[in-house]
Formats: structure tokens, C-alpha cells, sequence
């Protein structure tokens, strides 16, 4: 995802505004798998993001299903973040630094400007500093700080969502995509009750049967299966051929960085 795709506008004062549906604050895992889902229900969605997932830290992911015989967790990052960009989500390299209540939703002051949505999803593992002006309940444990929420992800606050590691899921990559993907559909339904599944399905699937095809699902044709099952695995291949291999990111303490 690039800085130009999140269509925001610079003011007079150089900082760069946007308003849309959803502000995920947290491009990791459980923020990325979020985002996926909010886009893709066409929800004007942005993510922000500081610094990159913990999951960059790990040597090789190899309990991720799917992945016979595992893959590398950089290039896995990679390949969610141009999923996520090809859902039509923007993305915005800034921290939220605090967000705030307005009429018709939230305001996120970040380190590029201030951003306005209807929802918030923080995904942020592991900074919750940015949500002291919502007075939200934070659960401490050891050293860590993490977000309560109820089955489907929402907080006590209205329309504020936390998904992944930070709302105290386990520490696994599979879980974070799996809660920040139930978030998403949360989101989405929360703004949409009648939005049904996000599922492509062969022509005839709902409506041979006499069903119109539900919103959110799609039916498409042999032709189409064929063309977007050859463009994937092509898309698949190159990323293949190309990735050239990169290091584990380290830990912080062992840059000098306090921030874990
Ligand atoms: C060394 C190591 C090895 C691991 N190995 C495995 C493994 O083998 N298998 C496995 O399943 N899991 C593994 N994990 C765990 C896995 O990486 C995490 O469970 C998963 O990444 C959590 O996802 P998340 O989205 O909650 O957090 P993250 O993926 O860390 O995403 C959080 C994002 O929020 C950003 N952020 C934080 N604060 C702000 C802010 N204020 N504004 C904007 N952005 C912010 C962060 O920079 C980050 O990009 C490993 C973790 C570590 C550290």
C-alpha cells in the first residue's frame, strides 16, 4: 500500500485529512484481516500504521493453515497488505496519538493530521495510549495493557471495535486474522444489518434455486472463475519467483528501542 492510495487531502497546514466509515489503527495481522473485510463491504476504510507487525520478528510462520510446509512471515505481511490494497482500503504510515468523540463518530489525531470516521478499530498491539481521551476499560496484566470486548469485538465505547493481541486473543497469527477478520464483519454489520456473507460463489449458486443472490455474496460466471483463479496464482507465482529473502526483525531491547 502506498501514501497516495489513502486519498487523503493535505490542508493548508500540510496535515493530511480524511474522513470515511472505518479507521482501523493498527496494519498487523488482526488490523490488515479487519480492514479486508470493511473494504471489500465497500466501508470507506483507512488504516494507519506505525511500525510493522511483531510477526516480522518470527524466523518462519509454520502453523498458519494453508501453507504446507510454511511461509515466510515478511512475505506473508506483504502479501495481506496488497490484499487489503486491492479491496480498495487506504493506508497511512502515521500513529494515532489520541482519539476523541465527535457528533457522528470519532476523531484520530495522528502524527500526519487528524482523520474522522463512524468507527474505530484498534488493532494496535501493543500501545492503548491513543484511547485515554474515550475513558474505554483497560485490563492490565504484568506488563501489558489490553482492550475488553464482547464476543463480536465491540468495546463498552460505541462504534470503538479492538481486534488481535490487543484485545487479549491468543498469541498466534492465525487468531489475530481470525478475530480481526470477525471484527470486520461485526463493522460491517453493525453498519449494514442486511449484508449477508462475503462470498463469491459459481453462477446459479443462490439463484438456480430461485434466491436472489444475498448482498455482500457474489455469483460469478465460468469464464470470470477461470480468469480470477489464473490472475491469483499468476499474482501468486511472481511474489514466488521475486521474494528476495529478508531477516527477522529484532526484538526492541535489542536496538536500544524501549517500545515492545
Ligand atoms: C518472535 C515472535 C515469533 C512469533 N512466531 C509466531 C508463529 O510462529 N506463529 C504464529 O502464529 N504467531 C507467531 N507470533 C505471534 C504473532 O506475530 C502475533 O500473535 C500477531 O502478529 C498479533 O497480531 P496483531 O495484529 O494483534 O498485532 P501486530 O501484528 O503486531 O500488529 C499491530 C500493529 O499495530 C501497529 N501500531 C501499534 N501502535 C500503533 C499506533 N498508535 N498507531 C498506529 N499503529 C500502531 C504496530 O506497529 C503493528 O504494525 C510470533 C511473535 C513473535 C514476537
Amino acid at each position: 500500500m502506498t501514501e497516495a492510495d489513502d486519498a487523503g487531502d493535505a490542508g493548508p497546514s500540510n496535515e493530511r485529512r480524511w474522513s470515511g466509515d472505518v479507521v482501523v489503527v493498527g496494519g498487523g495481522v488482526a488490523g490488515l484481516s479487519t480492514a479486508l473485510f470493511t473494504a471489500r463491504a465497500d466501508l470507506d476504510t483507512l488504516v494507519l500504521q506505525d511500525g510493522v507487525s511483531i510477526l516480522q520478528r518470527n524466523a518462519i510462520l509454520e502453523n498458519f493453515p494453508g501453507f504446507p510446509a510454511g511461509i515466510d512471515p515478511r512475505l506473508f505481511c506483504l502479501m495481506l497488505e496488497e490484499q487489503v490494497e486491492r479491496a480498495g482500503c487506504g493506508h497511512r504510515e502515521s500513529r494515532a496519538l489520541a482519539v476523541t468523540r465527535t457528533d457522528d463518530g470519532f476523531a484520530v489525531e495522528t502524527d500526519d493530521g487528524t482523520v474522522e470516521a463512524t468507527r474505530v478499530v484498534a488493532a494496535s498491539w501493543s500501545d492503548t495510549d491513543y484511547l485515554d481521551p474515550l475513558d474505554v476499560d483497560l485490563v492490565d496484566s504484568g506488563s501489558k495493557r489490553y482492550v475488553p470486548v464482547d464476543d463480536a469485538g465491540r468495546t463498552g465505547v460505541d462504534g470503538l471495535y479492538a481486534a488481535g493481541r490487543l484485545a487479549e486473543r491468543y498469541h498466534q497469527a492465525i487468531v489475530a486474522a481470525g478475530h480481526g477478520s470477525q471484527v470486520g464483519i461485526t463493522v460491517v454489520e453493525d453498519a449494514d444489518p442486511d449484508f449477508y456473507h462475503d462470498w463469491v460463489t459459481p453462477e446459479g449458486y443462490f439463484t438456480n434455486r430461485g434466491r436472489e443472490v444475498p448482498k455482500g455474496c457474489e455469483e460469478i460466471s465460468e469464464e470470470e472463475r477461470r480468469r480470477r483463479a489464473r490472475r491469483a496464482h499468476d499474482r501468486l507465482g511472481t511474489y514466488l519467483d521475486e521474494w528476495e529473502d529478508e531477516t527477522p526483525v529484532p526484538h526492541p531491547s535489542f536496538v536500544g528501542d524501549v517500545k515492545e
